[in-house]
């Protein structure tokens, strides 16, 4: 019943001080082992042990003006004790007191499971100097560029890029992925997962408060936070009921007293069991147990709700929105096409400079470019040993592409809508070329100079292997309609939504234009919108439910997601679905038989004379039950 509240250790104390001295009371009441004349004062020491934090809860909320269901159970304790059922109060506050203690161990066990894999990263590192000498230092202590050693078997201590060496990398704890990935050079590793084989160089690209790790961690804190909404339900409700059973039990006692004459004893008897019968305890804890322990499960398999109230809102999901480039594909396009217009012929060149020339200056562009095709461009400028220009003023256009300033000329890399109004001047023939690589299913950007086209860079992307086969599980699980937005062409677009299987596809979009297609959606059914992408942000934000991609994710993505998948991996989304229904489930059985007990209850009380007792037992009995069924949902849902 301590619910919300943890009291620690020290509460396993006080539950053992409150069942001694009962014992000691009985003994002294019932029995001639102790002398009777000290029962009470035994009595006494056990309300107080037992009865403690209970009342510590409840007068912090009677300061606030508010009832809790405590009060309603201390309130028969101290009824009991007038009436002169010291040893049956007494045993009220002890089993209340053990199944707080149970409580809120069960609940620490599933937050538990989420810091446990706070535990999995070093506290050391082997900081290697740049004169070659190794030192142990403490990860605080690490600051991005500084470069650490790990060895086999050990787990990284850093979040950052490998320099020397190959291993193959289990990153279950982040990412939830199962399978270990293999990691060359250039590779990003992650704090806490660990190194399997090789041993590797570091290069640390962040400080340890801003490791993935630290992210996750204060993300499912603040997850607490943003509670269901059953359990936002039940808070409200709760010192309201408190009332109405105060107020019942009063009647309960007057009415048949001064009206009908009974024998105050036992009205006052039967009101205290009331009072502890119809106390909500399991209804209230029947919500946090199970989505805490949803959302630690969650955590565990790599997907990250950032609030219990989005756990419930996936069960409603019915329509599903992916981006393209990097939800869909890879996000690792490559440069399949380069061909370089020469403005004086009007006509595309073979010749080597004039291509050169295009690619260092689309690669000057894309320096300051963190799109997926901006690295693309690069990666391609080295390959080809050609050095980037130095462009200035770069500015990016979300959805459209990159402009700055190459010896005070207009320099620009982008698709149409960048060039609107200009790109209607341009030869035929460059149209044309585009039009024919779009229809190849590539992503075609046009490299500007002065509104002159100095070429054309065509780039595909993989889709992602376990595409295809996710969103085949997603319509079997319920999900209606699939739908891709993109700001690429449509002819990428329909290639990609063919390969995977998607309903609808809303090509050539702005990120405004994500927003209202989704807006439309949302008209139709509970939508979902899975991306990675700054352009993405706005739709992530007004979806129903916002999922974003955490590895490929740009930081405004995941930042704007209610859910996050740390892999990358879209087969976890049937596994959240699947999870947050088994969630959604498990809180109605609790709520179902929270009530029923506390009916049962109540019937016996009236039918049967239920004594104050037995009337604890099934009441403490089904708090418990209640977080137990709760804490199955840390096992798997698979
Ligand atoms: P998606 O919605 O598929 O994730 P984006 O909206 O990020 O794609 O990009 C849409 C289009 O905008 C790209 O296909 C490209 O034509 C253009 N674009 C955006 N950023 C860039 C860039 N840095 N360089 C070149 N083109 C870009
Ligand atoms: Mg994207």
């Amino acid at each position: 019943m301590a619910h919300d509240h943890s009291h620690g250790p020290e509460q396993v104390w006080f539950t053992a001080i409150c069942a001694v001295t009962l014992i000691a009371g009985a003994l002294a009441e019932f029995t001639s082992i102790l002398p009777g004349s000290i029962a009470i004062p035994f009595y006494i020491v056990s309300y107080i042990s037992g009865g403690y934090h209970g009342l510590k809860d409840t007068l912090h909320h009677m300061r606030h003006g508010e009832l809790n269901i405590h009060f309603l159970m201390i309130a028969a304790a101290i009824g009991a004790a007038v009436i002169g059922q010291w040893a049956e109060g007494a045993i009220l506050l002890l089993l209340f007191s053990i199944s707080g203690s149970l409580e809120s161990f069960a609940l620490d066990k599933s937050r538990n499971a989420i810091h446990s894999i706070l535990k999995l990263r070093p506290s050391e590192a082997l900081l290697k100097s740049a004169d070659g000498s190794e030192q142990k230092v403490a990860v605080e202590d690490l600051q991005p560029g500084d470069v650490v050693i790990v060895k086999p078997g050990e787990h990284i201590p850093i979040d950052g890029l490998i320099r020397k060496g190959r291993t193959s990398i289990d990153q279950s704890a982040i990412t939830g992925e199962s399978v270990p990935v293999p990691k060359d050079p250039g590779d990003e590793v992650f704090a806490a997962t660990l190194n399997e084989n090789g041993v590797i160089e570091i290069e640390a690209t962040r400080t340890v408060q801003d490791t993935t790790l630290a992210k996750i961690i204060s993300l499912v804190e603040s997850a607490q936070k943003n509670r269901a909404k059953t359990q936002r339900f039940l808070d409200s409700f709760e010192p309201k009921y408190a009332w109405v059973v105060v107020i019942a039990v009063i009647f309960l006692i007057f009415i048949p007293w001064l009206i009908l004459g009974h024998e105050l004893d036992s009205t006052f008897y039967r009101a205290m069991t009331v009072l502890v019968v119809a106390s909500p305890c399991a209804l209230i804890i029947s919500t946090p147990a199970s989505i805490i322990s949803a959302i630690a499960n969650g955590a565990k398999n790599g997907v990250l709700f950032k609030g219990g109230v989005y756990v419930e809102q996936s069960v409603e999901i019915d329509t599903i929105a992916f981006d393209k480039t990097g939800t869909l594909t890879i996000g690792r396009p490559e440069v399949t096409d380069l061909l370089a217009f020469d403005d004086r012929s009007k006509q595309f060149t073979e010749n080597q400079q004039q291509i050169e020339n295009l690619i260092a200056l689309a690669a000057g562009c894309e320096q300051h470019s963190e799109h997926h095709l901006a690295e693309a461009v690069l990666h391609k400028a080295t390959a080809m040993s050609v050095s980037p220009v130095a462009v200035e003023d770069v500015q990016a256009v979300p959805g459209r592409g990159v402009h700055g300033k190459f010896h005070n000329q207009r320099v620009a890399v982008g698709n149409l809508k960048l060039f609107e109004g200009e790109s209607e001047k341009w030869p035929a023939l460059i149209h044309e070329k585009a039009k024919e690589l779009k229809g190849e299913g590539k992503t075609v950007v046009f490299a500007v100079k002065q509104s002159v086209p100095v070429g054309l860079i065509a780039l595909a992307d993989q889709v992602r292997p376990a595409a295809l086969e996710t969103l085949r599980a997603l319509k079997k699980l319920g999900i209606k309609k699939m739908v891709m937005l993109t700001g690429d062409n449509e002819g990428v677009a329909r290639s990609v939504a063919a390969q995977v299987g998607i309903d609808e596809v809303y090509a050539g979009l702005l990120p405004e234009e994500k927003v209202e297609v989704l807006e439309k959606l949302k008209k139709e059914g509970t939508v979902a919108m899975v991306g990675d992408g700054v352009n993405d942000a706005p739709a992530l934000a007004i979806s129903h439910l916002g999922i974003a991609m955490g590895a490929a994710g740009t930081d405004v993505a995941l930042e704007t997601a209610d859910v996050v998948l740390m892999g990358d991996d879209l087969s976890k989304l049937p596994y959240l679905l699947k999870l947050s229904r088994k969630a959604k489930t498990v809180v109605w059985q609790n709520i179902v038989f929270s009530l029923a007990v506390i009916v049962t209850l109540l019937i016996g009380v009236f039918l049967v004379d239920l004594p104050l007792t037995l009337g604890v037992i099934a009441h403490e009995g089904s708090t418990l039950l209640v977080v137990m069924n709760g804490l199955r949902l840390l096992g798997s849902a698979n």
